[in-house]
């Protein structure tokens, strides 16, 4: 009797509103994650999609791109940062 192979998809499929909706397979990740509250970068959790470090390097990125290089070291996004760095 030969020998029973294994199933070819042995993860289930993640049912949703995003399954059949015709897009990339990372896209489906990043509106998943940032439906659960968390930051469609790297998944850890945060109140908006991003969290605060990406936040703060998709900014770095629009000064450098839009050719400010004005440093706002008092806003509030720079604040709170600091302020996590010192509790973690
Ligand atoms: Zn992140």
């Amino acid at each position: 009797m030969p020998k029973k192979s294994p199933p070819k998809h042995p993860t289930k499929k993640i049912m949703d509103e995003f399954t059949d909706r015709p897009i990339s397979r990372q896209r489906k990740w990043q509106l998943r994650k940032v439906k659960a509250g968390r930051c469609h970068i790297c998944g850890k959790p945060s109140s908006t999609s991003l969290c605060l470090i990406h936040m703060h390097a998709r900014r770095a990125y629009a000064r450098k791109i839009n050719g400010n290089t004005k440093f706002y070291a008092n806003t509030k996004l720079e604040r709170l940062l600091k302020g996590s760095k010192e509790t973690s």
